[in-house]
C-alpha cells in the first residue's frame, strides 16, 4: 500500500460503538488539529467526531474519504482525549462509546442562535404619545431587551414598541440567546471555620495551588462542615483562574445544595445531571467548553464536560453506590474522577461521612492522603444509637413499629419535634401471596416479585417497570379475596402511623411521588418550616439534608441490607445506616436513633451502636483480605443474556470452554443470574476473580476479543462490579 504523502489525513474518532478511530483526509484549506471537532461521512450518513490525531496509514489513501467541516469551538481538550482513551481501555468499552458519553448535548456544536433587543438612543420620535412615553422611560436605563420585554413591561402593545423602532429611537443589537453564566464571587469570605476547619481548609487550598495531581479523603462525621471546608478549595481554584467540578449521587443534588453554594459564592454554580433540558444542557456543556462556567455541579456523567481549566474535583459522599454507573459503558465515577485528575495533574477530594472500603484501604496502603474532621460544628452532638431487639420488643400482631419506638415519636410529638422512619422499601407491600395456595405474584418478565403500591391500586416489577391491577382472585388457584400483602413498605408503615398517630402530619418521601433531584424541594421545604411531624422515607432522606427539628430517626428494618449477601452488603449496610442517623439532632436539639433489628449481635449493628466506624471497617478490611476480594483483588462480572434461552445457555457454556487459564485468575460459572430473567432476557453470570497484581482487562481481552456472538445474544463485561443480580 502506497502512502500519497501530499494527501494529509488524520484519525477521526467517532461516538458509535467503535474500537478505533477512521482516517479521513483534511482538505487543502481546512485546519483539523487534533480535538477538533468535525463532520465526516460514513456511509450515507454525516456525522459528528473529534480529531484524535494523525491518521494510521493503515487505510489506502487513494480511497480516503475527506472531513467535510471543522466546526468552530474550542476542540476536545488532551486531557479529555486521554481520558476517553484510558476509560475505554480500563473498562473494556470500545473508544467510541466512550466518547459518545463525552459529546452527549445535541446541538452543543452548533454556532450559538443570537436574538436581537433594543437599547435607547438620541432620537425620539416626532409625535411623542403616552404609551411611547412610558417605553422611552422604560428604556432609560439602556439595559438591552426585546421587543416582547418592552412591550410587557410598559403594558403597550407590540405595536407601539415596534413604531419606535422604525423612528429610530430604540436601536437593535444583537446578544446571545443563551443566558450568560454569573460571575462567582470567589473572593469573598466564607464562615469563620473552626481550627480544625481552617487547619483542613489550608491543607486543601495548598493542593490546589501545587498544580499536581494528588487524591486526598476529607473524612469527617456528619455535619462536621465538609462543605464549608471544600468550598475554600473551589475558592483556591477559581482564584487561580481554574475552573471546579463537584460531584454528587444523583439524588443528594438539591436546590438545598445549590443555595447553600450560592450564599457561599454570591451565584448559582453550573448544574448537570438527567433533569435538564436539552437547551441548558446545551448552555452548560458551551459554557464549560468556552471557560464561561467555572463551578459544575454534577451527577457522575459531569465528569466528560469539555473542561479546557480544570483544576479541583470534589467527589461528595464518595461512598455512594450511584456513582457506578451500569448501564453502557459500566465505571465508577469516584475512580473516574481519580483518573481524571491525574490527568490533568490536579487535585481530587473524595468526601465522605463514612468512607468506602476501597478509599480507606487506598489511604492506609499510601495512595490517597486524608484530613480528618473529627467533631459537629458548634452545639451539634452526634446522635445516640440503641438497637431495638425486636425479639425482646415485638410489634403488635399486623404492626412494623415496636412500642419503645412508637413511645419515642410519641415523646418528640408532644415535644413539637420531627421524628423520622426510614425503610428502604418503595411501596405498599413487597411481596403478594395467596393464602389458599400459596402463590406469590411474579413479574412475568423478570425473576422479580411483583410490589404492591396501593395508593396506585398497582402490582409493579421494580426492575423493568412492569405494572398491572391488583386481581381480586388469585391468578394460580382462582380463589377469591386470598390474596394477602407480606412484609412492609413504606406505604405500609404511613398507614400505621396514621392509625397510632391520627392527628400528626405526615409526609412520605420515595421516588414514587418525588420524580427527578430538583422536584424534592416543596417536600423538604415543608419539613424545614414544620409543616411536617413524620417523615416515612426510603434512602431518598438519607442524604445530605438538614433538618434541625429531626430528632427521632427509627430503621424500621436495620437488616434488611443484609439480606443480599454480596460482598459489599455489610459494608453498604453501615454507611447506609449511619448516613440515615446522621440526620438526627443537627442542631442544638440532641438526636435519638433506633435500629429494629433481628440480630443486634451482628457486627454491623453494634459497631453502629457503638459508633465504631474504624473497627468496623478494619474488621470488614481483614475479612476481604482473606478471601482476596477487593480491594485485595479483582473482580469483572459477565452476564450473558438472550431473548432466547437456549442460545443464552449455549453461549455460556461456549465462554466457559474458551475461558484460557492463567495463573492467579478463577471463573467462576456459568450460573444463572440471580436475575435469572430481566426484561424478558434469560440472563447468566460469570464472575472472574484475580489476585490484585493480575491484569484483569489483559485476560478479559484474550477470552472475549476472539468471541463471535450472534446479535441475538449480549456479553457485557463489568470491570470492578457493584451489582451481582
Ligand atoms: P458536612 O458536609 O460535614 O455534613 P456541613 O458543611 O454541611 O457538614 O456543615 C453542617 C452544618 O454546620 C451546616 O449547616 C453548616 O453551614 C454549618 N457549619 C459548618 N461549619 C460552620 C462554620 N465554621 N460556621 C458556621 N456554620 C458552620
Ligand atoms: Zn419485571
Amino acid at each position: 500500500m502506497s502512502v500519497n504523502p501530499s494527501t494529509k489525513s488524520v484519525s477521526v474518532l467517532i461516538p458509535l460503538a467503535l474500537p478505533e478511530p477512521y482516517d479521513y483526509e483534511v482538505p487543502a484549506g481546512l485546519i483539523a488539529e487534533p480535538g477538533s471537532y468535525v463532520i465526516v461521512p460514513l456511509g450515507a450518513q454525516q456525522i459528528l467526531g473529534v480529531v484524535w490525531g494523525e491518521g494510521s496509514g493503515a487505510f489506502d489513501a487513494k480511497r480516503l474519504k475527506p472531513i467535510l467541516e471543522v466546526l468552530d469551538v474550542p476542540g476536545m481538550p488532551e486531557a479529555s482525549r486521554r481520558f476517553v482513551d484510558w476509560m475505554a481501555q480500563y473498562t473494556l468499552s470500545p473508544r467510541g462509546s466512550v466518547l459518545r458519553l463525552a459529546i452527549r448535548a445535541p446541538g452543543a456544536l452548533e454556532p450559538q442562535r443570537m436574538r436581537v433587543a433594543y437599547r435607547l438612543t438620541e432620537t425620539r420620535p416626532a409625535r411623542m404619545t403616552p404609551a411611547r412615553l412610558r417605553v422611552v422611560e422604560t428604556a432609560a436605563d439602556q439595559f438591552a431587551r426585546t421587543i416582547r420585554e418592552l412591550a410587557e413591561e410598559t403594558g403597550v402593545s407590540d405595536g407601539v414598541v415596534r413604531g419606535l423602532v422604525d423612528a429610530g429611537t430604540l436601536a437593535p443589537v444583537e446578544l446571545p440567546a443563551e443566558a450568560p453564566f454569573p460571575e462567582i464571587d470567589f473572593a469573598s469570605a466564607g464562615k469563620p471555620l473552626s481550627d480544625a476547619q481552617a487547619a483542613a481548609a489550608a491543607d486543601l487550598r495548598a493542593r490546589v495551588a501545587s498544580d499536581e495531581f494528588s487524591a486526598l479523603l476529607l473524612d469527617g462525621v456528619t455535619g462536621s462542615g465538609k462543605t464549608e471546608v471544600y468550598f475554600e478549595a473551589v475558592a483556591e481554584a477559581l482564584a487561580r483562574g481554574r475552573q471546579a467540578l463537584i460531584l454528587l449521587p444523583e439524588i443528594a443534588l438539591t436546590n438545598q445544595f445549590l443555595d447553600r453554594f450560592e450564599a457561599r459564592f454570591g451565584e448559582k454554580p453550573a448544574e448537570w445531571h438527567s433533569d435538564l433540558s436539552t437547551r441548558e444542557r446545551v448552555r452548560v456543556w458551551r459554557g464549560v467548553a468556552e471557560g464561561r462556567a467555572r463551578v459544575v455541579v454534577g451527577a457522575r456523567s459531569a465528569l466528560f464536560l469539555p473542561f479546557t481549566e480544570l483544576g479541583l474535583i470534589v467527589v461528595d459522599e464518595e461512598h455512594e453506590a450511584a456513582f457506578k454507573q451500569e448501564d453502557g459503558v459500566s465505571y465508577h465515577a469516584r475512580d473516574m474522577a481519580v483518573v481524571r485528575a491525574s490527568l490533568g495533574h490536579f487535585p481530587v477530594i473524595l468526601s465522605s461521612a463514612t468512607p468506602s472500603l476501597e478509599t480507606i484501604v487506598n489511604v492506609e496502603q499510601g495512595r490517597y492522603e486524608r484530613v480528618v474532621l473529627a467533631e459537629r460544628h458548634g452545639a451539634a452532638e452526634m446522635p445516640s444509637i440503641t438497637a431495638i431487639d425486636m425479639r425482646d420488643d415485638p410489634p403488635e400482631r399486623g404492626r412494623w413499629l415496636a412500642p419503645k419506638l412508637v413511645a419515642e415519636i410519641a415523646r418528640a410529638y408532644a415535644a413539637g419535634e420531627q421524628s423520622m422512619l426510614f425503610l428502604n422499601r418503595r411501596g405498599y407491600a413487597p411481596l403478594t401471596l395467596c393464602r389458599t395456595c400459596g402463590h406469590r405474584i411474579e413479574c412475568p418478565q423478570c425473576t422479580a416479585w411483583l410490589v404492591e403500591h396501593r395508593f396506585r391500586r398497582e402490582l409493579v416489577c421494580h426492575h423493568c417497570g412492569y405494572s398491572a391491577p391488583v386481581p381480586k382472585a388469585c391468578p394460580s388457584c382462582g380463589a377469591e379475596d386470598s390474596l394477602i400483602a407480606c412484609g412492609p413498605g413504606v406505604e405500609r408503615i404511613a398507614e400505621e402511623v396514621a392509625e397510632i398517630f391520627p392527628q400528626a402530619r405526615v409526609s412520605i418521601l420515595s421516588s414514587d411521588n418525588l420524580r427527578g433531584p430538583l422536584s424534592h424541594e416543596e417536600a423538604f421545604r415543608a419539613i424545614e418550616a414544620r409543616e411536617v411531624d413524620i417523615i416515612i422515607g426510603t434512602q431518598i432522606v438519607a442524604k445530605g439534608h438538614h433538618f434541625p427539628w429531626l430528632t427521632v430517626v427509627g430503621v424500621v428494618d436495620a437488616d434488611l441490607g443484609l439480606e443480599n449477601g454480596d460482598l459489599r452488603a455489610a459494608e453498604r449496610t453501615f454507611q447506609l445506616l449511619q448516613q440515615v442517623a446522621g440526620r438526627a439532632g443537627r442542631a442544638e436539639r440532641p438526636g435519638r436513633v433506633y435500629l429494629q433489628t433481628y440480630m443486634p449481635e451482628h457486627t454491623v449493628m453494634r459497631a453502629l451502636v457503638a459508633g465504631d466506624r474504624d473497627a468496623f471497617l478494619a474488621r470488614e478490611a481483614e475479612a476481604r483480605e482473606r478471601v482476596a476480594l477487593p480491594p485485595f483483588g479483582r473482580l469483572a462480572g459477565v452476564v450473558v443474556s438472550s431473548n432466547d434461552a437456549n442460545l443464552a445457555q449455549k453461549w455460556a457454556r461456549e465462554l466457559a470452554r474458551t475461558a484460557p487459564n492463567a495463573e492467579n485468575v478463577a471463573v467462576l460459572g456459568p450460573a444463572p443470574a440471580p436475575l435469572a430473567l430481566l426484561r424478558g432476557r434469560t440472563r447468566l453470570r460469570f464472575l472472574v476473580k484475580t489476585g490484585r497484581n493480575v491484569n484483569i482487562q489483559a485476560y478479559m481481552q484474550a477470552w472475549l476479543g476472539p468471541l463471535k456472538v450472534p446479535g441475538a445474544v449480549r456479553v457485557s463485561v463489568d470491570i470492578d462490579p457493584y451489582s451481582f443480580l
